[in-house]
This record gives structure tokens, sequence and C-alpha cells, in this order.
């Protein structure tokens, strides 16, 4: 039994896919300190962990836009952050002699402070895996997809010549060197993703894109659901027999008030019952008029009404898109922003649902889609294909024997040393 600390990331997205996890380890006796945003004390606490609070909002989130710009931009802001949060930290967690520690993938600081406890450290992908590997595979798929630099001059003026990926990543790392000390050969694996010894990757070798460009560390763990007390004055009584449809951009950037103007206009006529999640910016009364088969809130208690759910509109979040994968149901995707595209992509190559590409859909063609996967049966059976595959690597429970069977055998590497 050990104390193992673990450094997550203050949004919804990144809390929920640790929490089996977490609780497993527990279960296993493990003692774990988990720190995150106040906000998510109640739920870390529930699957068992120790809370403890990051001194301030870490600030992942607040930026969108893509491009080069932002694969800079990026990098810098997670180092600034380590900085700050391993000065904070490093003599609370001597203190506190943990036996190895587990961080999200954007937890740059986590790395850092494993190495300089001379402790074993396990990275957990939170969003959907994206590896400087890949790049290799497929330099385009990397530029447009990841990095979504697609429309930036440079890249169009280079496309198909030379290794526009390549050549920026050289120049960051070289930045990161002179600003941050730190060496590194692939600003991707090594800051973007804190890559350790092992890697927890929730999802299955089947559904990730590029799968072959992974190698032993990544540890494909699968998905599985763990149930969440959240959202419960959902007026569930509403719903009747009809069909139910459910949409939602996820927590981060839902701002979208259009999108949801046209959702309304795409289900109008009553045919099948709608659930829309719409987030704090959008208030639901500034969308008109909301007819009553309609339930509109800014939080929804998803992985109920998926439950119920026969098709759902997403933004292809990584935790939207495996749930609805563990609970069967259809999706149509409209990403907004980050990873989102790369889970448009792999829901399309599954066969689990339909990425729309265009970002000025029209209304019938939205309807068209969700009529499509709802009624379609090939849909559904590629879901089912697709929850095998995350179901068989043993959930929870063998990600921690996992990763306190690593950690046991490094620590006693470093003793025998
Ligand atoms: N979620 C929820 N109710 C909502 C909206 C989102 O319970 O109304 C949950 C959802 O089940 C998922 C998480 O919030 O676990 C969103 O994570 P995801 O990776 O899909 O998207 P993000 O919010 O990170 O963009």
């Amino acid at each position: 039994m050990s104390r193992v600390v673990f450094f997550g990331i203050d949004l919804h997205g990144h809390v929920n896919p640790t929490l089996g996890l977490v609780r497993a380890l527990v279960e296993r006796g493990e003692e774990v300190v988990y720190y995150s945003g106040e906000a998510f004390r109640e739920r870390i606490e529930a699957a068992g962990a120790v809370f403890v609070p990051y001194e301030e909002p870490l600030g992942f989130g607040t930026h969108d836009g893509g491009g080069i710009e932002t694969f800079l931009i990026t990098a810098d802001f997670i180092l600034r952050r380590s900085r700050a949060i391993v000065e904070a930290v490093e003599e609370e967690l001597r203190r506190l002699r943990p036996g190895y520690i587990i961080h999200d993938a954007f937890c740059h600081w986590g790395k850092e402070l494993a190495r300089r406890l001379g402790i074993p450290g396990v990275s957990l992908f939170a969003n959907f895996a994206f590896i400087d590997e890949m790049a290799d595979l497929d330099p385009d798929f990397f530029m447009e997809n990841v990095l979504r630099a697609g429309n930036d001059p440079l890249y169009v003026k280079n496309k198909g010549q030379a290794d526009v990926y390549r050549k920026l990543a050289a120049k960051l790392s070289k930045v990161v060197s002179l600003k941050y000390g730190v060496q590194t050969d692939s600003v991707i694996n090594d800051i973007f993703c804190s890559k350790e010894k092992l890697n927890l990757v929730p999802t299955s070798r089947e559904f990730q894109i590029y799968e072959q460009a992974f190698d032993d560390s990544y540890r494909f763990i699968g998905y599985a659901v763990e149930p969440r007390a959240d959202g419960a004055d959902f007026p569930f009584e509403r719903l009747d027999e009809r069909p139910l449809v459910y949409i939602a951009l996820g927590t981060i950037f839902n701002d979208a008030a259009e999108f949801y103007s046209k959702c309304l206009k795409a289900f109008e006529d009553g045919g099948v019952q709608v659930a829309m999640s719409v987030g704090e910016s959008v208030r639901p009364e500034s969308l008109g008029q909301i007819p009553d088969h309609f339930i509109v809130r800014p939080y929804v208690p998803q992985l109920e009404l998926l439950k119920r759910s026969s098709a759902f509109v997403t933004h292809g979040g990584s935790n939207s898109i495996h749930e609805s994968l563990c609970l069967e149901v259809p999706t149509v995707v409209v990403p907004q922003s980050f990873d989102q595209f790369m889970g448009a992509i792999a829901v399309e190559r599954a066969g689990t649902g339909i990425y729309l590409r265009d970002p000025g859909i029209r209304p019938e063609e939205l309807a068209s889609a969700v009529r499509a996967v709802r009624t379609v049966p090939d849909y559904r059976s590629a879901c089912a294909r697709i929850r095998r595959t995350l179901e068989a690597p043993g959930g929870p429970a063998s990600a921690a024997d996992a990763v306190i069977a690593f950690a046991e055998s490094e620590n006693r590497e470093v003793h025998r040393l």
C-alpha cells in the first residue's frame, strides 16, 4: 500500500475519466491525494481520495483558436504553470512522501515533481491522445487536425513540400530550452503530453486513430462509465414514449447560441423529444420560444440521459464520445475545437456516427443526420462492437493493478541501484 499523489486538471472532462481509477486504487488500499479545483472536491472525495485544491484555477480551456500561434503559446502556458506549481507544492510533496505520482497528460508539473522526488510517474490522457509519432505517419493530418493549422499561410504554402510541423517543433524546442531550461526533441510528447514510462490511454486500440504510432509505454485501458450523482433536478417525468435526441457541446466551448437555435429549428416538428445542455453562458430564454418537446438546461445528467437517448448530437469531447459508446448511442459530431476533430474522425472511421464537417450546417441537414444514426442499424451495431473493445481491458480494476505493479517494479529497481 502506498500514498499516491494525483495531479488533475480542473475541468469536468478531465476529472470524470479519472474517478474510476481513483476508486479502484483506493479499493486496493492506496491512499490517493488528489490535486484539482474546488468545484470538483465533492466528486473526488466521493471516489475515496483526499482532495487538495490548487492555489488558483489552472486556466486550461480558456484559450482556444487553434493554429500555429496556439501551438507556440500553449507550450509556454504549460511550462509557466508548471514552474509556478512545482515551486508552490514541492515542499508539501516531500513531506507527503508519495510512492508515485499519477498526472493528467496536461500536468507537466506532475512529471517534473516525479523526477525531482525520484519516484515513478504515470501520465493519463483525458483528451483524445495525440503524440508526436502520429506526425511521422501523416504530417498533413497532424497539421490540419491536431494543430488545426490547415489554413495557416505558412502551411498552405509548404504543404506537401516541406515538413512544416517538424520545423515548427524544432523551433519551439529551442524556445523552451532558452526560456525554461527544458531540453526536449519532442515538445508534443514531453510538454503537451508529459510522457512517462507508463502512459494510460482511456480508449481501445481499435478506436484510437493512428494507433500504430503508440509504443508499449502506452497502455490502452479501455473506458468505463463511472456513475455520478449530478444534475439531479432534471425533469425526467416529462420524457414520454417518443425517441429522445440528446444535444450537448460539453462544458468548455459551449457558447453556441446560433447552433442551439438551429437545433430548435431542426427538430421543431415534435417527432422526437430533445434534451439540450447549453452551458452557463447561453441563457435558455435568449433562444426564443422553446417548444414543449424540448428540455433546455445549462447542465444535465448526461449519463442518465444517454441511457434513454436514441441519438446524441455532440461536440466530440473524449468523454462524451466514450460515454456514448459505452451506452451504445450513435452520435452526430459537430466538433468545435481542440481534440474534438480527432474525436469526430474516430467516430467516422469506426462507423459509430456521422461527422458533420460544415460549421454552417443547415437545420435540415442536422435533422437528416440524426434520423440516419437513429434509424440505420449499422451505427448502433458499430457502437456495440466498439463498446466491447472498451470493456475488454478490464476497466478501472485492471488499470489500477497495472499502475500499482508498474510503481512497485520501478521502486524496486531504484532500491537495487
Ligand atoms: N457533462 C454532463 N452534463 C452536461 C454536459 C457535460 O454531465 O450537461 C459531462 C459529460 O458527461 C462528460 C463531461 O461533462 O463527462 C464533458 O467532457 P467532454 O470530454 O465530453 O467535453 P469537454 O467538456 O471537456 O469539452
